[in-house]
């Protein structure tokens, strides 16, 4: 039987057509019906059949017996341990020695209910995910902004628009549909102008009318310098931001003082005057422009602020809320705006609310009856990690995760591991480089095995769908976690039947939110994530669901723009101008470590590789990892194109090929993330990356580490 379900890499979230055939293999193809790619999939997603298989699956719980061999365990077993292992550290040093680190490769419908035992019932909101890592900045710039995490727009806007600016994003491989969109779109009647804001020159700007390669970290000089013309040259909305904006006098007065010349910021920036002049003027022209961005942006120790700055040229010009404008973050992960809706992140609640504001926490905790509510934002991803080497956090379980690989000075990440009293990594892969500190491991389900929602970056929540049987003792993450949670005493508020009854919980609890607050609580009574269409959908309605996009109002529909009556979700309705000083990243070059390190990912891999490395067509694309350079550094640094070399930090080291895309910046390298112990020996870049993260989101600057190259082995 063929069954519509989503692809479960980036956060396009395509819609797939997925059937398992009698001689084993998995047929997939692009969901013609699905707003999001209309039919069409990646290299990556028409891979999916390819990486199901069972090859190197976690079958089965296992728990680590005392001479340090991991053995098999029953269920019952290793869920008694689980649970013991938990309750005995909250019993000695309370709920905060406890933590949970989770992940976008969550459905949505799992991370409401670990948030749910974690914030609600332990106590403790020592919960953080990997999305932490992607997209962060994006909330918290959506927040400052808008009062509320929210995309504004949607994909048809890319259709639409005259000036599409990409800014720190390789979309065409990164979000390659979203690319093939914009591709289309410039084929058209009416091409939209395409201006790319990268150091890169990547396969994106085959499509650029204009490629600025800014020198790392410099974004918000940049857009801080188009507010200051946008005004200086008459481009303002003056009736739109008077009517519904506040704050605009004091962001521009500080962007004119740091970039009111853009002869200075071409120089800051790096760029031609002439270049940057006339992205300025395309800029003012073009009434219908979107604004798209991801982690070149958001991972930065000035990420939340570089939001901010492109968020405030919209705001000037009024361009938010209506067809083909706005500022639009991309999500990395297939679920991370999901884990945003219930609450995944150190300092949320569920349903948009904050942990922090005793109303709603009054409102998330009655909703529940749980027994209690965390009261303090728990610790941000890199501050977790810390607190877990400094002995402060005993206790951790991590979800469909792999932080020894993807976080910042990952060899400490490790030695916090190795250290820790209770680790437990629920996964569907056996062997991890961090599954290896694993005290218990516990099997989950995969795609196309588990069942469930996901939210793409435009807000639209679709189907995950079974259509392979679950493998061997295998079972899906939120039943594993209520299974655990009856088993530490909380017996009352998981007793879900199935996956359904879990999402019909979190659509209602947004429905109940809404209920509840008062006028003296204004900024709650705003949100603007609504599922209350979904709130009494039965089990038939659930397994028949359509992606939709929120808020779906009491008739099922959704919507497609918001804000597009100028309200927004701050107590007084009006979006917010931050004031969005620039600085430059926390860690300079200097002679010992000349090169600044940029990572990020290559088109046919996924994350660490545990299922796109099982396909040989993916593989193929770029079979190991490297550095890739501008040939005069090489020169400099005594290495050649194809040789072996060592890239070096104050935090650690690995080894790659040397590379010569053409696209590098002078004094600039770039290392995808995806290499790991399990694929090559010393290839993680993550033991490399500063463990610096933006003071507002926590997001890790992952784009701007000093390094040394040289040549591997030392000559
Ligand atoms: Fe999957 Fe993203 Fe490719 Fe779509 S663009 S098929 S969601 S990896």
């Amino acid at each position: 039987m063929t069954v519509a379900t989503t692809c479960p890499y980036c956060g396009v979230g395509c819609g797939v057509l997925a059937r398992a055939n009698a001689d084993g293999s998995v047929h997939v193809e692009g969901d013609t019906q699905h707003h999001a790619n209309h039919g069409r999939l990646c290299v990556k997603g028409s891979a999916l059949g390819e990486t199901v298989d069972l090859r190197g699956r976690l079958l089965h719980p296992m728990l680590r017996a005392s001479d340090g061999t991991l053995r098999r365990a029953s269920w019952d077993d290793a869920l008694d341990r689980v649970a013991e292992g938990f309750r005995r550290v909250i019993d000695q040093h309370g709920p905060d020695a406890v933590a949970f680190y989770v992940s976008g490769q969550l459905l949505t419908e799992d991370y409401y209910v670990v948030n749910k035992l974690a914030k609600g019932y332990i106590g403790t909101a020592n919960i953080d995910t990997n999305s932490r890592l992607c997209m962060s900045s994006a909330v918290a710039g959506h927040k400052r902004a808008f009062g509320e995490d929210v995309v504004p727009g949607c994909y048809e806007d890319l259709e639409q628009a005259e000036l599409i600016v990409l800014v720190g994003s390789n979309t065409a491989w990164c979000h390659p549909i979203v690319y093939q969109r914009i591709a289309k779109a410039k084929e058209s009647g009416a091409p939209p102008r395409i201006v790319v804001i990268d150091p890169r020159h990547t396969a994106t700007c085959e499509s650029a009318d204009l490629h600025l390669p800014v020198k790392p970290g410099t974004d918000v000089w940049l857009f801080n310098g188009l507010l200051a013309f946008l005004f200086q040259h008459g481009a303002m909305d003056a009736r739109f931001v008077e009517a519904h904006t506040e704050g605009f006098a004091q962001a521009l007065a500080a962007a004119q003082a740091d970039a009111g010349d853009p002869a200075e910021v071409a120089r800051i920036c790096g760029v031609q005057l002439t270049d940057l002049l006339n992205f300025y003027r395309l800029f003012a022209r073009c009434e219908r422009t979107v604004t798209l961005f991801s982690q070149g942006v958001n991972q930065s120790s000035s990420g939340t602020d570089k939001v901010n700055s492109i968020i405030n040229c919209h705001l000037l010009t009024g361009r938010i809320g209506k067809p083909g404008m706005g500022p639009f973050s991309l999500t990395g992960q297939p679920n991370a705006m999901g884990g945003r809706e219930v609450g995944g992140l150190a300092n949320m609640l569920a349903a948009h609310m904050e942990l922090e504001n005793p109303v709603h926490r009054q409102i998330v905790q009655t909703f529940w009856q749980s027994p209690r509510i965390a009261e303090r934002a728990g610790l941000k991803a890199v501050d977790l990690f810390d607190a877990i080497g400094e002995g402060k956090v005993k206790a951790l379980w991590i979800m469909a995760t792999n932080p020894v690989v993807s976080l910042p000075d990952a060899d400490r990440v490790k030695r916090a591991l190795a250290g820790c009293e209770w680790v437990v990594s629920s996964d569907i892969v056996a062997q991890t480089d961090t599954n290896a500190y694993a005290h218990a491991l516990l099997p989950a389900l995969g795609w196309g095995e588990k069942d469930g929602t996901v939210t793409n970056s435009e807000r639209r929540i679709s189907r995950q769908r079974t259509f392979l049987p679950a493998p061997e003792e295998a079972r899906a993450d939120w039943r594993i976690v209520c299974d655990v949670a009856q088993r530490m005493g909380f017996a009352e508020g998981f007793q879900f039947d199935d996956v359904h009854a879990v999402f019909a919980e979190h659509a209602r609890l947004t429905t109940y939110r809404n209920h509840e607050v008062q006028g003296n609580d204004a900024l709650a009574a705003r949100r603007l994530l609504n599922l209350e269409g979904l709130a009494n959908l039965d089990r038939s309605a659930y397994d028949e669901l359509r992606p939709v996009q929120w808020p779906v109002v009491a008739n099922g529909e959704g919507a497609t723009r918001l804000f597009a009556n100028g309200g927004f979700s701050r107590a007084n309705g009006r979006a917010r101008f931050v004031t969005t000083p620039a600085r430059m990243p926390v860690h300079a070059t200097d002679r010992e470590y000349p090169l600044v390190l940029n990572t990020g990912r290559v088109r046919d891999q996924w994350h660490t590789m545990t299922r796109t490395g099982k396909a040989p067509r993916l593989t193929g694309h770029i079979p190991e990892p490297f550095v890739d350079m501008h040939p005069h550094d090489a020169l400099r640094c005594g290495v050649r194109e194809g040789e072996l070399a060592r890239v070096q930090s104050r935090w650690g080291g690995m080894v790659a090929r040397v590379k010569h895309s053409g696209g590098m910046r002078a004094g600039n390298v770039f290392v995808p993330i995806h290499w790991n112990d399990q694929f090559a020996s010393d290839a993680r870049v993550g033991s490399l990356v500063n463990p610096v993260v933006d003071p507002v989101s926590g997001e890790p600057e992952f784009k701007h580490t000093p390094v040394s190259v040289e040549p591997f082995p030392v000559r």
